[in-house]
């Protein structure tokens, strides 16, 4: 009889477990809810996705219910092995305890050591389209032979479209939506009467958009690649304002809860290609996000030492402000910084643009905290885990290493926002106006940005061309104090 095996609420699949028959262990932790103020909606998930496990598994597992880890283990008396866990934190603690045995890690494609091999082998910084490449050589994906099908790596040229133009939304049928169940309810109720009890909450309530068991997210995954893929990949980038989903395959908290196998979802994509002729750009896409990005920041979060996290090459001193924090999209003119932190508090989630290019760049632009930019990203999102937002936040959103694993600060003004989305036509600022009462915030804050760190960041020749227009600009001054007025104020 094999030890019972501990599965943490992010190791929720069937490829956690040896065998169907695998004697399991699961544990409700109240007091990470007290820890930070979650979105509601992820709460929601964590806990439904983790009680209907247990609800599956039935007297396959142990199910319990405490405050904390510590006082649930202290009833258990038999021997525990445990999956590699995903946070410093959890690996720690479970390192720590008698009679448990950790196992190597689950739920990735690339091992921990093929990463460190590959990584310790090259020289400078670590970039994730040389990674990318080598994963889709070393585990043979969309490859023939030696060579990548349709004989290149990446058709990022191809997906980098704006929206169509004069359409509110993509002629693409919308994701299935889960159907909530009595396990949903309890839910509901549990945390509402936490909330009661003190509990804070960030982000609305509603009804649960994102699978919380393999069954469900197996059928999202079906509908995407059979209706969804095909506009993926060109309008991956692209924003709508009345469109938060378009395309995009909705996943991400299917794969961080450890719902859905990632290899199994990459060979999906590919059968997509091969036999069912989905585009190659967007099957690309999909499989440079799952195989390439998100196991690249995953052997990243670990190859790196934990002193990572704390990473400020930019010298980002200001606090972020509370009407960010909480999702008070009310208090924003900005259309499309409103427009994403109401769509987040509305969701728990939007797609990786608007992460990037909207919450990301304005952080970036006004010098907020790096570290307490990881904690929003994760408190707030469906699919934010400590590993996923401290390299995404600190790496690549805040530029915060100065650059060990990207080749430039991803900072922008208003044009790629207006090139990008619709948000600016009904904007009560100018993309193109940088001083004055219209200028655009981002633009602005562009500028400004690049005039504050431009010592910090030498000779980065993917920003040369932005320095030299700085240096032909005649009123950065006046722009800097005006940002400086602005201060932490809502834009
Ligand atoms: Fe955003 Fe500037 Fe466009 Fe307004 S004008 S929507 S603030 S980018």
């Amino acid at each position: 009889m094999p030890s019972r095996r501990w599965l943490f609420a992010d190791q929720l699949g069937p490829h956690f477990l040896d065998d169907r028959h695998h004697p399991v262990l699961l544990i409700e932790s109240k007091a990470v809810f007290r820890r930070r103020a979650f979105h509601r909606q992820k709460a929601h998930l964590v806990l439904s996705a983790l009680r209907h496990r247990a609800a599956e598994l039935g007297e396959q597992a142990v199910f319990l219910r405490a405050e904390t880890y510590r006082q649930a283990l202290r009833g258990v008396r038999e021997p525990l092995e445990v999956c590699h866990p995903t946070s410093r934190a959890a690996l720690d603690f479970v390192r720590g305890l008698d009679r448990v045995t950790v196992l190597p890690p689950r739920g990735f494609v690339t091992g921990l050591d093929e990463f460190a091999d590959w990584a310790d082998g090259r020289r400078g910084a670590l970039r994730m389209e040389a990674f990318y490449r080598f994963a889709r050589e070393h585990h043979r994906v969309l490859v023939d032979g030696d060579e990548p099908v349709g004989g290149r790596w990446s058709f990022d040229t191809e997906n980098r479209q704006p929206p169509p133009k004069g359409a509110d939304r993509l002629a693409v049928p919308p994701p299935p939506m889960p159907r909530e169940d009595d396990i949903d309810a309890e839910v509901r109720a549990d945390l509402d009467r936490w909330e009661r009890e003190g509990i804070r909450f960030v982000g609305r309530d509603g009804p649960r958009r994102f699978p919380v068991t393999t069954r469900e997210a197996q059928a999202r995954l079906r509908h995407f690649l059979k209706h969804r893929l095909p506009s993926f990949g060109p309008y991956e980038d692209a924003m709508l304002a009345d469109d938060p989903w378009l395309a995009h395959s909705l996943l991400s908290s299917s794969f961080n809860l450890g719902l859905l196998d990632p290899m199994a979802a990459i060979r999906a994509a590919e059968q997509a290609y091969r036999k069912q002729g989905a585009p190659l750009p967007s099957v690309e896409g999909f499989v440079r996000q799952v195989l390439g990005w998100r196991d690249f920041v995953w052997n990243l979060y670990w190859y790196f030492d934990s002193g990572y996290r704390r990473g400020n090459a930019l010298a980002a001193r200001q606090s972020v402000p509370a009407w960010f924090r909480d999702l008070d999209a009310e208090a924003v003119q900005a259309r499309c910084l409103s427009g994403v932190l109401s769509d987040l508090r509305e969701h728990g989630w939007v797609h990786h643009i608007p992460r990037l290019m909207v919450l990301g760049n304005y952080a970036l632009q006004r010098g907020w905290r790096p570290a307490e930019m990881v904690d929003f990203f994760h408190r707030s999102f469906v699919d934010g885990y400590d590993w996923v937002m401290t390299v995404n936040v600190v790496g690549m959103s805040q530029y915060a290493d100065l650059g060990r694993m990207s080749t430039k600060p991803y900072v922008a003004g208003g044009a790629y926002i207006n090139r990008m989305s619709d948000y600016c036509g009904g904007c009560r600022y100018d993309p193109k106006t940088r001083l004055g009462e219209d200028a655009c915030p981002f633009t602005a804050g562009y500028w400004s940005f690049l005039s504050r760190n431009r010592d910090r960041i030498p000779g980065n020749a993917r920003l040369a061309r932005a320095m030299a227009q700085l240096d032909r600009l005649g009123d950065v001054d006046q722009v800097r104090a005006q940002e400086g007025r602005r201060g932490a104020a809502p834009p």
